[in-house]
């Protein structure tokens, strides 16, 4: 557990992290258990091992965690994911839209079902998991003793909501579609006092990328895209996530915060154009 924190910024919210059994998501999840959330750790399938090692390690550091099988791109999986939160935990205050997948290929040879994948999860995962997140703040209200919000929804995009990637069109494509669909939903449900935002990661060392960042020279390679110089670790993604979801960060929506030490900045310019 992360111990460079404010303790209690998210103390008796109860936080849906998808995907979160490794990654981004994980750190997401212990770093919002200890501010004092209580934690769904959602993964999508197989073997529940790895995410009942996140919970574990949750609750011997005193707080709450269970662990909830559901495929995001599968809408009675995501109800049944919210109705389970709903009886153990009696609410949810937070949604972190992190679960995604990468099926790469170069365009010409992409089949319809990497493109269909990526989409379903990546995006149709996002909207279905923040439906049903909004229907229950909106039937909840804000409770003032936890939050001035009513609910908070962070989605997990990336650089490539805005950076094209060769060789990932359906990737960019769902993570763009993250970006107008994060924006959107910020629109409608501002008034209603939810709040709606995405964290956009650059290069994380993760296992979605291990090859980009495994071996000496393949870090060198990816580092040339890094004016601040390191690869991110997901404990950077989850320092953010606790602030875009605690108060103080209530008068912010609809916001794609770049967490990418510069990627975003078109590094190549630096020494040339
Ligand atoms: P990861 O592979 O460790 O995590 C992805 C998680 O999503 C896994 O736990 C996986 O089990 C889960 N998942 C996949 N399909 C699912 C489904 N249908 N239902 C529920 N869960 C499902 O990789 P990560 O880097 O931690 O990725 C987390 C998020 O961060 C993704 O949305 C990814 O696109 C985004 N992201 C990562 C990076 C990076 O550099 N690592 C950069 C930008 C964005």
């Amino acid at each position: 557990m992360p111990s460079n924190v404010n303790a209690n910024r998210l103390q008796g919210q109860i936080a849906i992290v998808t995907g979160s059994s490794s990654g981004i998501g994980k750190a997401v999840a212990l770093a919002m258990a200890a501010e004092g959330a209580s934690i769904v750790v959602n993964y999508p399938g197989g073997t529940p091992d790895a995410a009942n090692q996140v919970a574990d390690e949750i609750k011997s550091a005193g707080r709450k965690a269970i662990v909830i099988q559901a495929d995001v791109s599968n809408e009675d999986d995501v109800k049944k994911m919210f109705a389970k939160t709903i009886e153990t935990y009696g609410t949810v205050d937070i949604l972190v839209n992190n679960a995604g997948l990468q099926k790469d290929a170069a365009f010409v040879d992409m089949t319809l079902a990497q493109w269909k994948l990526v989409l379903d999860v990546n995006l149709t995962g996002q909207f279905l998991c923040a439906r049903e997140a909004a229907r229950e703040f909106l039937r909840r209200g804000i409770v003032p003793v936890k939050s001035k919000a009513a609910g908070k929804i962070i989605c997990m995009s990336s650089v490539h909501e805005v950076i094209p990637w060769a060789g990932h069109c359906n990737y960019a494509a769902s993570k763009g579609g993250v970006m107008l669909l994060m924006k959107s939903m910020a629109q409608e449900l501002a008034p209603h006092k939810i709040r709606v935002n995405s964290i956009g990661p650059g290069a994380i060392k993760t296992p979605i990328n291990r090859s980009a960042w495994e071996t000496p020279e393949a870090e060198k390679e990816l580092l040339k895209l890094i004016p601040y110089g390191r690869v991110g670790e997901p404990s950077d993604i989850g320092l953010v996530a606790v602030w875009l979801a605690s108060d103080e960060s209530d008068y912010v929506t609809g916001t794609t915060l770049f967490v990418d030490g510069g990627m975003t900045l078109y590094p190549g310019f630096a020494t040339g154009g």
